[in-house]
């Protein structure tokens, strides 16, 4: 039995890598570099290459088969991804947002949510996702664990009830978001609590693009990567229902709201661990479904150290 892992990309792999880098070839290269130097960024946005992808499916890749999807994976993404950056880094941004956002309208959802949100996302060739997390204030802070209010993430979140419905209001500002000045839906990460580390109370909103009270202010201007927006989102007491709640990792229908302090905890820890985990058990899975061998062998793979002949091999530790 072979039992060595294959690192080859599989037929279905190679096929799409085909035709995406034809189309690559022969639409975004020869243009690319002329459309990135239009001044205005919505004359600038490919919404013509968008719809022509979305066409074969490609913008709602990572949607499951069962939900109406190709069922892409991360592997399937990087091939394509890699193809479209080769024409346009910028336009493969606008893809690979879609694509890493996608399971807060497929599997990070509730049943009623995806019946709301998932069948404009698959029929509207226009509709891509966007993620607001950063803030002038605040980036790759966002996730330390602070123990006092106004450090990381300042967007607020307080329920109230609007029409008799029960909802969320939103303040703040996100910001420079990729596909903000073009998305149909927004992630919007909000601080649902007022006392406490920010993490505890970190909350992930739907928000469309029409909501009343959400507006991109502008679109900045960039150096690199000119086909992709990069918005500055304002939200002034933009109310959203409940129902746009969303679950803040892979597997919980929907994230509860104050967390214990060991929870609080735990939650910190799956909120900047779980992607990386869902990415190398994806990975795992994967190799061990090409491969049949229920235990992948790192040591083939892995170079050994070989002495050199100038070492003194009895010091070795
Ligand atoms: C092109 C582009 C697209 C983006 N798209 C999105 C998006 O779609 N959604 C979104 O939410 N955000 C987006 N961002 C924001 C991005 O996530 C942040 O810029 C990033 O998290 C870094 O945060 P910052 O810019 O505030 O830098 P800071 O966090 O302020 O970092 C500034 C400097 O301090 C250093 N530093 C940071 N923390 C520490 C530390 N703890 N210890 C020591 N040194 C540290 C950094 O290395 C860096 O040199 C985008 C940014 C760019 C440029």
């Amino acid at each position: 039995m072979d039992t060595h892992i294959s690192f080859g990309l599989s037929a279905e792999q190679k096929a799409w890598q085909e035709r995406v880098r034809d189309f690559v070839d022969r639409r975004v290269r020869p243009e690319a570099h002329v459309r990135e130097r239009i001044q205005d960024p919505h004359e600038r946005h490919p919404w013509d290459w968008v719809e022509e992808l979305s066409g074969w499916g490609l913008r709602t890749a990572t949607v499951p088969k069962a939900l109406g999807g190709l069922g892409f994976g991360v592997l399937d993404c990087c091939v394509i991804g890699e193809e479209l950056g080769a024409g346009d880094l910028g336009l493969a941004v606008i893809f690979d947002q879609t694509w890493k956002l996608t399971p807060w309208l497929t599997d990070m959802t509730s049943e009623a949510q995806r019946a709301q949100f998932l069948p404009e996302f698959l029929r509207d060739h226009r509709y891509l996702l966007a993620l607001g997390l950063s803030e002038p204030d605040s980036g790759s802070d966002n996730f330390l664990p602070y123990g006092r209010l106004g450090d990381g993430v300042k967007t607020t979140a307080v329920t109230t009830v609007r029409d008799g419905r029960q909802g969320w209001l939103l303040n703040g500002v996100k910001a420079p978001i990729s596909n903000g000045g073009s998305a149909g839906m927004y992630v919007i990460m909000a601080r649902a609590g007022a006392e406490g580390a920010e993490t505890t109370w970190l909350t992930p909103f739907l928000v469309p693009r029409d909501t009343p009270g959400f507006t991109v202010e502008f679109i900045y201007d960039k150096s690199g990567q000119r086909l992709a927006h990069n918005g500055h989102l304002v939200l002034r007491d933009c109310w959203v229902p409940e129902e746009n709640r969303a679950a803040s990792h892979p597997g919980s229908a929907r994230s509860a709201r104050p967390p214990p302090r060991r929870a609080a905890r735990r939650r910190r820890q799956r909120v900047s661990v779980r992607p990386t985990l869902c990415v190398s058990a994806d990975a795992v899975a994967f190799a061990i479904a090409r491969s049949g061998n229920p235990r992948p062998q790192a040591a083939g793979i892995l170079p050994r150290r070989e002495a050199r002949h100038d070492e003194d091999p009895s010091s070795a530790q």
